[in-house]
């Protein structure tokens, strides 16, 4: 079986520092924030490249803090890409905004720069930039439309740990960025958590206060906040895992760089397309074909798991349909039934993905490479 996620395989080769994490937390009893806490927030925001992380419960709490610590007003319109999971949106409608989606690339499946503008209306306050499957979106047009129109940029970094648009990493590329640690994603703990990245200071000490019940210290509450915070044990098991995060973002490169090597080529099947001038994490490596469903039923019949990410766009939701968007002639809302992402990741040796390769060929008809 050639897995697309394999943890466990993951928790064994570290196995020793991980346990020795959860140990340290339990004898110290230091459940909720600490010092395990304050200390992953240090070295993520040093790995990001932003002068502040904010910890929280999880990464779409994450998006909905940065929201409210911006301000910005009830009602007002985010421009948020048609191609991504509903956390990305959800946050919007919860902080008390309105989603307007917009299309993306259908070569790179971002955000598209050109579907943005052609959305701003006097209402739009901010633009959702989604890092999709590990790729930078286009931070340069995106910020370039929003410096034109005084809009706030959020970036949604749940699938991008590590991932660079010219050289710098996300997260701290507009105002503010998201990031979840949920189990399977590059950087995942053993539960829920998340984190918030900015290079302002301001906004990450309202966003502290937002996540910990408005407080600046222990009774001492300026304002309503909520309750979103990491606990003890994920933060020392992230600390634990982070030193390990370039060899998997390079080991994830690697699968890539054979997907599009071994896959290309093939009549019927469109491979993403990588800008030039970032760094991909590889979350996941989605390619393309009118025959999805039977292209996964031919790699499960030989013991190669897929995923679909994702198989309805957002705004051909039920819970969209207020929206009106369902019907828009958007490639998001057309090459949704045709995405199928592969398995990648650092628990595939060469030979799996290989074997994944030929799968794919044969089914395509195909010869062995060439
Ligand atoms: C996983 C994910 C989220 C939400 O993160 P959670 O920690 O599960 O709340 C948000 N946006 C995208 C694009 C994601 O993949």
């Amino acid at each position: 079986m050639i897995r697309f996620l394999d943890l466990h395989s993951q928790y064994l080769s570290i196995k020793t520092d991980i346990d020795e994490a959860i140990a340290g937390i339990i004898r110290e009893s230091a459940f909720v924030g600490g010092a395990a806490v304050e200390s992953f927030e240090s070295s993520f925001a040093a790995f990001q490249q932003a002068s502040h992380c904010v910890a929280v419960g999880n990464g779409t709490d994450a998006i909905e803090i940065i929201i409210e610590a911006l301000g910005l007003p009830g009602g007002s319109e985010v421009i948020v890409p048609a191609n991504s999971f509903i956390a990305s949106s959800e946050a919007v409608t919860r902080s008390g905004c309105r989603v307007v989606f917009a299309d993306v690339d259908p070569d790179t499946y971002l955000l598209d720069p050109g579907d943005v503008r052609r959305r701003i209306t006097a209402r739009t306050s901010a633009i959702m930039a989604v890092h999709l499957y590990g790729q930078p979106a286009d931070m340069e047009g995106l910020r370039g439309i929003a410096a034109g129109h005084g809009l706030r940029i959020i970036e949604d970094c749940a699938q991008a740990h590590g991932a660079e648009f010219k050289g710098r990493r996300v997260g701290a590329l507009g105002d503010a960025g998201s990031f979840s640690f949920y189990p399977g994603k590059n950087l995942g703990a053993y539960g829920d958590g998340g984190a918030i990245t900015t290079h302002d200071a301001a906004l990450a000490r309202r966003c502290r206060m937002i996540a910990n019940h408005g407080r600046i210290d222990k009774y001492n509450h300026q304002f309503e906040g909520r309750n979103s915070r990491l606990d003890g044990l994920q933060a020392a098991i992230l600390s634990a895992k982070l030193p390990h995060l370039e060899s998997w973002i390079e080991a994830r490169n690697r699968v890539a760089r054979l997907y599009l090597a071994g896959l290309h080529g093939i009549d019927g099947l469109l491979l993403p397309k990588i800008g030039d001038d970032v760094r991909h994490a590889f979350h996941l490596f989605v390619v393309r074909t009118g025959r999805r469903d039977e292209l996964a039923a031919h790699l499960k019949q030989a013991g190669i798991q897929t995923g679909v990410h994702y198989p309805i766009a957002l705004p051909r939701l039920s819970a969209y349909a207020y929206l009106g968007q369902a019907n828009e002639a958007m490639s998001a809302n057309r090459i949704d039934v045709e995405l199928l992402s592969l398995p990648i990741g650092e628990h595939l040796a060469e030979a799996e993905v290989q074997t994944v390769i030929a799968a794919v060929r044969s089914f395509f008809g195909a010869d062995a490479r060439g």
